[in-house]
């Protein structure tokens, strides 16, 4: 039976980073991901924003490794030539009873150590944005865009330059404790065993389902799987825009917001939809809850201009009712099992806080 020291299941963006880091700092490595390359799931169905760590409660592993994520995925796309701009963001309230509401952010902001947001009045924020309808804003000027395709394929060949492996079209079918490691079987066109010391289940919106597959791992420490679908809409016309537009947050998610791509395209979305089983449908009936929700803070959208584009699931551990979620991200310490580290809930800011979750990851695997 091969022996390999490290497995990371799932080449989304968080695999992917954990496997690099993991090889560089001189581990063996080999990636197993069902699908047929790098990044097909929630890592390219996202709106590949690099969030500063405003919304999420003070000392979460959210705030905390989007907080300093953010600026280590700044200096990874410098380094790596990696398409990004530090666009700014503004977060807008539509109503004097809104305003209360960005306070709250404003102080949540600078209680997880975001120093740069700044309150503007109606007036401050339209000499910034003039198409702007709002009657006050916080700007975010450390917020910024990505691309993550070109992201997640500069972290498969740092892993790859490393020594580090990719099996595509190989599933984790199970795995259980042995004397010796972890016992790992794979599916897939060439199914094989493998023995590890190190298993890294990363498969996001699957991640709960793949350790129920893992003999040995308590199911009670297992979290139940929610799906929050966001649908995005594209728009025929251009947005007079050059910063990412928000409203205040909605149950489930960050609301209906403007993000431009890095052509300047802008698209809006993710609204929520929470959903039982996943499919990535469009339905442009959806559209009717846009035009209303973007024009709260942009009343000159033109009609029939928003064009159904993609979707992204949100893998949530906590039901509709809950407001807020956290990573959850479990070491042997956490349900037991040795060798075993679970990444459950992964959902936004996911993509800022890669890196950082990897250091985390890598921190908790040198713990064992
Ligand atoms: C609508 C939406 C918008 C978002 N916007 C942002 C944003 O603007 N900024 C930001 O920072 N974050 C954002 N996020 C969050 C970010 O996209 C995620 O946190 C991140 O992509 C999660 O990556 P992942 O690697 O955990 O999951 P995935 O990308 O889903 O990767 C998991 C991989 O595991 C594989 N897999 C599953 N089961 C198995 C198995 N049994 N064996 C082997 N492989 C398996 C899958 O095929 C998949 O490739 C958003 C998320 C959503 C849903």
């Amino acid at each position: 039976m091969d022996r390999i020291e490290c497995v990371v299941v799932g080449a989304g963006v968080i695999g992917l980073a954990v496997a690099r880091r993991l090889a560089r700092a001189g581990r063996e490595v080999i990636v197993l991901e069902a699908a047929e390359n790098i990044g097909t799931g929630t890592s390219s169905r996202n709106s590949e924003v690099i969030h500063a760590g405003i919304y999420y409660p003070s000392g979460s592993l959210m705030a905390r490794t989007c907080v300093s994520g953010r600026p280590a995925l700044y200096a990874y796309c410098r380094e790596h030539s990696i398409p990004h701009s530090m666009c700014g963001k503004l977060i807008v309230a539509a109503t004097e009873g809104e305003v209360d509401r960005l306070q709250i952010i404003r102080a949540q902001a600078e209680a997880n150590g975001v120093e740069d947001i700044r309150f503007l009045n109606g007036d401050e924020a339209r000499a910034l944005e003039p198409a702007l309808r709002c009657v006050a804003g916080l700007l975010s000027p450390s917020t910024g865009i990505i691309d993550s395709h070109a992201f997640m394929l500069a972290l498969r060949g740092d892993a790859e330059r490393d020594g580090a492996a990719f099996a595509f079209h190989t599933p984790l079918s199970g795995a259980r404790a042995t004397p010796h490691g972890l016992e790992i079987k794979t599916g897939g066109d060439a199914p094989m065993t493998l023995v590890c010391d190190l298993l890294v289940n990363a498969a996001g919106l699957d991640a709960p389902a793949v350790a129920r597959r893992i003999d040995g791992m308590p199911v009670e420490r297992i979290p139940p799987a929610y799906l929050a679908k966001g649908s995005y809409f594209s728009c025929s016309v251009r947005a007079p825009f050059s910063r990412l537009i928000y409203p205040v947050p909605e149950p489930g998610g960050l609301g209906v917001h403007l993000t431009l791509d890095l052509a300047g395209q802008p698209r809006f979305g993710p609204d929520v939809e929470w959903i039982e089983t996943p499919n990535y449908d469009v339905d442009p009936a959806r559209a009717t809850r846009f035009y209303p929700a973007i024009r709260r803070y942009w009343p000159d959208l033109p009609d029939d201009t928003l064009i159904p584009a993609y979707s992204g699931i949100r893998p949530k551990i906590v039901p509709p009712a809950v407001a807020a979620q956290d990573f959850m991200i479990q070491g042997p310490a956490d349900h037991g099992l040795s060798g075993l580290i679970n990444l459950f809930g992964i959902e936004s800011p996911g993509l800022t806080a890669s890196l950082a979750i990897a250091d985390h990851v890598a921190a908790l695997a040198a713990q064992r």
